[in-house]
């Protein structure tokens, strides 16, 4: 069953107004593999998104880093699914690791934001993954297995999900995962999915890679049987995230 190759660029909290519109002016001229080949989808900081949404090419997709867990109404700060809805944003990027570290997501509050946005209507990145300490210790895949559990439990529908498994230690850091470790977790946690959801759930979810992709590494990581695509950081503001879209063409024939 073929995955259409994903990319997702995230921002993070990165950016002026220049700055943003020259990134996307770099994206709208960038000659890259067709829609059918690869899905592309960027995500800028809140305040950008109406902008992005308005000037970027229409074969590329914007998505919110996140969003509320519930209803909009008394939350000071947050921005609802509805509203994103509201303005035609298609994806959002739920669990990132910053977050659950950070702001203390947990693996239950991460599956309820899953389950709302999906409810309204959004399609979610959602993100899961270990640290250098759980990958130590051995417990990577019980790791992870409990952050998709915690979504499992609350999706029934999975054909708006891509998994991001995005190893913390390879955030930011420069510290990739080999081609082999990412492998390994996206074949386990398609295992995963057959026995816990089912095997067309499993054979169908696109489970891209995130942690210091860049323009030199992504082919090879690209090339791994159950790596459909990847989630990236630093590398999605620099001209070489057209280099990291390109490896779709990878897959091309496998
Ligand atoms: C991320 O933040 O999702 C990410 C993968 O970052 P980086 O590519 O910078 O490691």
């Amino acid at each position: 069953m073929a995955r259409n190759f994903f990319v997702g660029g995230n921002w993070k909290c990165n950016g002026t107004a220049e700055e943003v519109k020259k990134i996307v002016n770099t994206l709208n001229e960038a000659q890259v593999p067709s829609q059918d080949v690869v899905e592309v989808v960027v995500s800028p900081p809140y305040v950008f998104l109406p902008m992005v949404k308005s000037i970027l090419r229409p074969d590329f997709y914007v998505a919110a880093q996140n969003c509320w867990v519930k209803k909009g109404g008394a939350f000071t700060g947050e921005v609802s699914a509805e509203m994103l809805v509201n303005l035609d944003i298609p994806w959002v990027i739920l669990g990132h690791s910053e977050r659950r570290a950070l702001l203390n997501e947990t693996n239950e509050f991460v599956g309820d934001k899953v389950a709302y946005a999906l409810a309204q209507g959004l399609k979610v990145i959602a993100c899961v993954g270990e640290t250098l300490e759980q990958r130590e210790s051995g417990s990577t895949m019980d790791v992870v297995a409990a952050q998709t559990k915690a979504i499992a439990d609350r999706v029934s529908n999975w054909s708006d999900v891509v998994i991001a498994y995005e190893p913390v230690w390879a955030i930011g850091t420069g510290k990739v995962a080999s081609p082999a470790q990412a492998q390994e977790v996206h074949d386990e946690l398609r295992k995963w999915l057959a026995k816990n959801v089912s095997a067309d759930v499993a054979a169908t979810t696109r489970i891209i890679y995130g942690g210091s992709v860049n323009g030199g590494n992504c082919k090879e990581l690209g090339g791994q049987a159950d790596v459909d695509g990847f989630l990236v950081g630093g590398a999605s503001l620099k001209p070489e995230f057209i280099d990291i879209i390109k490896a779709a063409e990878v897959k091309k024939g496998a």
